[in-house]
């Protein structure tokens, strides 16, 4: 689960990172209250559950009460990468003389969680890692002894810091990692933690993704969150017991089994298609499941074609055979289907699809190679 920037600032406060003043907004009159309240120049910031709002926009400086208010009225019902604002946050503006990158994550392979901080902050660390990889510079915490002193050191003087800012960000990149351990986040994120004109060091962005599987435990967090953050398609598949992710491409894809699934959709990219969603069906999945699954995934209007790719164990071919002829004969079928059914009862799925004209494919290549050439508007 993501939290917005106001949200996941407030944590970082509530365990000691200085953050700005600031409120939020859903209305522009609200926007201009808090810049009155603020006092001082103002920075109105897009509450979108996504990175890179800075050049989509989503941010811009106020210098009045005035034009905060017609500021916010710009940025409230903006579209920024797909996601309509519906809230703004309203921040005192920082005078920024330096921007720094500072971020917990937990990296699996080392069974650890790792601090990775670098003087590029600003522009989202990704790019730094693929262009510049040596400016950034990572430690790992060891999870009993927790971030020592002499790690967010090692940080420090790796990025360049100025020796008179150590103490501080010290105390900052421990409470980044208290507030990730106690919270049970997958990433902590501070982009920029500025140096300001007057020397201090605050977290002018702030990013939280939370583990899902432990939020049973955070009931405060569970409540924060956003119904913004799923797509309408992506809450059905959750309440029909789908796992479902959109994605761009126009092949639909329904498989059983998520490796499976991930693996379809690499050998769809490699014949040179582009899967339109993730989903997996499950193990076990009746014909009704099917149908739904199917359903989810017509509604896309961007798909061209639907790649139904089954490994039968749990799974019987014939139920999911019944559920592709019943969406077949129940839904509006636009596009073109190719089936590749393999294991449990997979005879009598193959038939169940004959009667009803459906071919399948014989391996998992044909299939992928003919919905790529069906997408293309090519026979096959
Ligand atoms: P993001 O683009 O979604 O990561 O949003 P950020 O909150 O990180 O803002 C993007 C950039 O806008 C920052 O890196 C800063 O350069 C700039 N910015 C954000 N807040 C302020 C502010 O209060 N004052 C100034 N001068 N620049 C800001
Ligand atoms: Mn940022």
């Amino acid at each position: 689960m993501k939290l917005h920037e106001y949200q996941s600032k407030q944590i970082l406060a509530q365990y000691g990172v200085p953050i700005p003043n600031g409120d939020i907004a859903s209305t522009p009159t609200e926007a201009r209250a808090i810049a009155e309240r603020l006092g001082k120049p103002v920075v109105i910031k897009s509450q979108v559950l996504v990175g890179g709002r800075g050049k989509a926009g989503g941010i811009r400086l106020a210098q009045t009460p005035d034009e905060a208010e017609e500021i916010a009225d710009r940025i409230l019902g903006m579209d920024i990468k797909g996601l309509t604002v519906k809230k703004v946050l309203v921040d005192e503006a920082a005078d920024i003389d330096a921007e720094i990158y500072l971020g917990a994550v937990l990296d699996r392979s080392a069974r650890k969680v790792a601090i990775m901080a670098s003087s590029e902050g600003g522009i989202e660390i990704e790019e730094v890692a693929a262009q510049t990889p040596e400016k950034i510079i990572t430690i790992h915490v060891h999870p009993l002894l927790g971030l020592q002193g002499y790690q967010a050191r090692q940080l420090a003087y790796g990025i360049g810091l100025p020796k008179e800012h150590i103490q501080a960000f010290t105390k900052i990149a421990q409470s980044l990692y208290q507030a990730f351990v106690e919270n049970d986040a997958s990433l902590a994120e501070i982009n920029p933690l500025i140096i300001s004109a007057d020397n201090q060091l605050e977290a002018v962005d702030g990013k939280i993704l939370l583990d899902d599987s432990a939020l049973p435990r955070h009931a405060r967090l569970t409540a924060m969150r956003d119904p913004d953050e799923d797509s309408p398609t992506e809450i059905d598949a959750r309440e029909a017991g789908l796992s479902y992710i959109d994605l761009d491409g126009e092949i639909g894809c329904m498989v059983n089994g998520a490796g499976l699934a991930m693996a379809t959709m690499d050998i769809i990219k490699l014949y040179g298609g582009n899967p339109a969603n993730f989903l997996d069906i499950g193990g076990g999945a009746g014909a009704e499941k099917v149908l739904s699954a199917l359903r989810i995934i017509l509604r896309d209007d961007r798909v061209k074609a639907v790649l139904i790719n089954i490994f039968g164990g749990i799974t019987r071919c014939d139920e999911v055979a019944k559920g592709i002829v019943e969406a077949i004969n129940t839904l509006h079928v636009r596009v073109p289907f190719v089936v590749r059914l393999v294991g449990v009862n997979e005879d009598e799925g193959r038939q169940i699809l004959a009667d009803s004209n459906l071919v399948t494919a014989n391996s998992l290549s044909e299939a992928v190679q003919m919905v790529v050439a069906a997408v293309k508007g090519e026979r096959k």
